[in-house]
């Protein structure tokens, strides 16, 4: 029986938070050109040789939670099911343990592309559950804002991934303007009946350049009054670190109860409740999507770095965390990578 690790240190900054949620990005690449988050050419790649091999992230996945009492790790991208090594990195994940003698809670934000195919396997490497993006469930308006006609391969991984028991199954919907406004009520039904989790996104800054305008964003605000024209929503409590604000939806006749969330992050942020840590697939930490600077890992990790002093980079790092991403504040600059690389 594995026991617990004692951690060096936890992931503590000076303003109270303690990150405990590790995000990892395994490619920068996609094989959709979603427009909020690339442009239809794609971007300028990472090169092959800076991208951490599979055993490279395993080992620091194994510093965040052995020394620095991480709890959750979820995998993202770009689109981490185009990483080959995918499950073996999942599996070296969850043979961890946390400083609560557990493995650490795993998950993969996707867009489902060829998850009809893999569902099961990650699953009998231990992966916990899975995001699947989804915008649209018309065909048309879906291949508008993917840029490209893969609405049915997503509907498959979703029902591969339910049926592979990586519950709760969560959806993610980013609503934009013009553009999928009109998908807010049926892809919320589609969710409530087949008991996926469906969390509507505000549109953050983070994507190709000038792509962002307050007007194309349709705030949380909004999206709730679309929901309340056909649902009946109660609020839950207990949100903690999560950042969505999440419904009850009451049954009614035609679809049974379920639950509907909306991340606000640019109308109400929840900087204050941040919990997340971040690593590029290039090995650059980041404490927040929206910082204008990473600590390289990678270089230090190559070089021979122990544990010990890669978990100490880390924590002096969380050390300088900044209170809040600041879309607000007059001298706002977006990050220099978009969200697509950083790893949303
Ligand atoms: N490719 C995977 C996917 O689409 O789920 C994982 C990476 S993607 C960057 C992670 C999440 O970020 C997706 O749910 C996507 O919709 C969201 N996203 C991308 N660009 C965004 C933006 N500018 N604002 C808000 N969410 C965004
Ligand atoms: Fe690819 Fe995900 Fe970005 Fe869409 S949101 S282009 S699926 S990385």
């Amino acid at each position: 029986m594995p026991t617990a690790v004692l951690p060096l240190g936890t992931l503590s900054d000076a303003h109270g938070r303690v990150a405990r949620d590790l995000r990892v990005s395994l490619t920068d690449r996609c094989n959709l050109r979603c427009t909020y988050c690339m442009p239809a050419e794609g971007l300028p790649w990472l090169p092959g040789r800076d991208i951490l091999t599979d055993e490279e992230v395993a080992r620091l996945v194994g510093v965040a939670v052995h020394l620095l009492g991480v709890r959750k790790v979820r995998f993202t991208g770009g689109e981490p099911l185009l990483r080959p090594g995918l499950a073996g990195i999942v599996a070296a994940a969850t043979g961890l343990r946390t400083d609560e003698g557990v493995p650490p809670e795993t998950s993969l934000t996707t867009n489902g592309i060829g998850l009809d195919r893999r569902a099961a396997s990650l699953a009998g490497a231990g992966l916990g559950r899975v995001n699947v993006s989804l915008d649209s469930l018309d065909r048309t308006r879906y291949a508008a804002l993917a840029r490209r006609d893969r609405l049915d391969d997503v509907l498959g991984g979703l029902a591969a991934a339910d049926a592979a028991g990586l519950h709760p199954v969560k959806v993610n919907t980013v609503v934009m303007r013009g553009a999928n406004e009109q998908d807010v009520v049926p892809l919320a039904r589609f969710c409530i009946e087949h008991g996926y989790r469906l969390r509507f996104i505000e549109q953050m800054p983070l994507g190709p350049e000038h792509g962002w305008d307050r007007s194309t964003m349709v705030p949380a605000a909004e999206i709730l009054d679309a929901l309340r024209t056909a649902f009946t929503l109660t609020p839950i409590d207990g949100r903690g670190a999560a950042p969505a604000q999440e419904w009850r939806v009451a049954a009614a006749p035609g679809h049974p109860a379920g639950r509907i969330g909306v991340i606000a992050s640019v109308t109400a942020p929840f900087c204050g409740d941040c919990d997340r840590t971040r690593l590029t697939a290039d090995g650059q930490l980041r404490t927040c999507l929206f910082s204008r600077t990473e600590t390289d890992l990678r270089t230090p990790l190559r070089d021979g770095a122990d544990d010990v002093e890669l978990a100490r980079l880390w924590l002096g790092a969380h050390r300088a965390k900044a209170a809040g991403h600041g879309i607000d504040s007059p001298g706002f600059r977006p990050p220099a990578r978009t969200m697509s690389s950083i790893g949303g």
